[in-house]
């Protein structure tokens, strides 16, 4: 497929991907764009000069600081934009071209902002591998995976308010801690400040209350993905979690990168989810093809310092699968609501070189990782930037997640 635009093969946005999110620059007010190579299609100028009168998307819609009312519009709607988009980009003497200056905008000139109004949002814990390290951390290799983790993909309700936008730098917590071999919890700025790498799906469909989702419904619920990093302040999180599971330690904040990936833009690199022992219970059971081959990396960059990437691992190896994770959330008719988040969980492999959290990279702190000739790290300090990245690749289609980074600064 080509495009008359002009895009680098190495773009993080290929016509293939046409990620949704919500910009401005100092003469547009917070919009709805599509990422195309290094410009964004301003819908709001596409919709002000009547070019999607006949799909019947109200310019108001699209000039919204979310994208909340547009994915109300419904699926068919999402499909007839992208058609059209792909369109337009593909034919010459297409719209885009006759008013190129009014509908195209510079990515390097607009700032980005949360694209959603999230109203809830959930926090898996579907990796294997990583739900295996972290037990086998704190209960030894025996007990390593709780009884229930094979029977259900496990979850906890996270905090919405204090999910922020790629390019927002944060705040080193502070809270009460337990030192080692002390029985007098202190105060202080946390001292185990940790990543985790994950992808969350968009919900795109509200779901109604009392009604449970089948795991093949995610086709029709989910309106895409973004990177999400769930930040997390480890020795908080070990004195507070018994018995009620995280808080302070987790709802600081997370951090989303900007562009919503379609699932459409992700169909053609559907794979196998994970074989499942023992089998499922039959709400939980799913078809081949539900999980996705994502690469993904984490790479922290020390202040004043060049970058190393710290982790490398793959989203297709999850053991439950999106669909899954939406099917159990809504098997008791818990409903689901446009703009909520169904986060992952910490994406490991089996490798060490592939954990996707300094608790595992660094093994609790027992082994300080090297990122350059000056530094080590066990957790991170602060002035470091953190930044994870995503990107599904085949023969010669690319479609990437661009990137989330964060800065971290000293506590307030
Ligand atoms: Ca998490």
């Amino acid at each position: 497929m080509n495009t008359w635009l002009d895009i680098s093969p190495e773009s993080d946005f290929s016509i293939h991907n046409l990620p949704y999110g919500v910009f401005s620059t100092p003469s547009r007010r917070p919009r709805v764009g599509v990422a195309i190579g290094d410009q964004i299609i301003d819908l709001a100028a596409v919709a002000m000069r009547g070019y999607f009168q006949s799909l019947s998307i109200e310019l108001e819609i699209l000039e919204q600081p979310s994208l909340n009312a547009f994915i109300q519009l419904g699926k068919p709607t999402w499909q007839a934009v992208r058609k059209r988009l792909t369109d337009w980009l593909t034919q010459t003497d297409s719209p885009l071209q006759h008013f190129r200056k009014e509908c195209f905008v510079a990515q390097s000139e607009a700032k980005m902002h949360l694209p959603l109004e999230i109203g809830d949002y959930t926090d898996f814990y579907a990796s294997e591998a990583h739900a295996t390290n972290v037990g086998t951390m704190f209960r030894g290799k025996e007990n390593a995976l709780m009884p229930n983790w094979k029977h259900m993909p496990i979850a906890y309700h996270g905090r919405a308010s204090s999910i922020v936008v790629s390019g927002t730098d944060i705040h080193r917590p502070k809270g009460q801690i337990m030192p080692k071999d002390s029985d007098q919890p202190i105060f202080s700025p946390t001292q185990s400040l940790d990543f985790e790498l994950e992808i969350a799906a968009v919900v795109g469909k509200d779901s109604e209350l009392g009604s449970s989702l089948r795991p093949e419904e995610m086709e029709d619920y989910i309106f895409g993905f973004v990177l999400f990093n769930d930040w997390s302040a480890r020795d908080i999180q070990r004195w507070e979690y018994v018995p009620l599971g995280p808080f302070l330690g987790k709802n600081f904040a997370s951090s989303i990168s900007p562009w919503i990936v379609p699932l459409e833009a992700l169909e053609p690199f559907q794979v196998d989810g994970s074989e499942q022992q023992p089998e499922p219970l039959p709400y939980l059971q799913t078809s081949d093809n539900c999980n996705f081959d994502i690469t993904l990396e984490v790479a922290i960059q020390p202040e004043g310092e060049s970058e190393a990437v710290v982790s490398r691992t793959n989203f297709r190896n999850m053991y439950w699968s999106v669909g899954q994770m939406l099917a159990h959330h809504t098997v008791n008719g818990c409903n689901m609501r446009v703009g909520d988040l169904l986060a992952s969980g910490t994406i490991s492999g089996n490798e060490p070189s592939s954990y996707g959290s300094l608790l595992e990279l660094s093994w609790n702190g027992e082994r300080p990782l090297k990122i350059n000739a000056n530094q080590m790290r066990t957790y991170l300090e602060d002035g470091d930037t953190v930044t994870l990245r995503g990107c599904a690749e085949k023969e010669d289609i690319r479609v990437s997640f661009g990137e989330v980074r964060t800065k971290i600064l000293p506590s307030l």
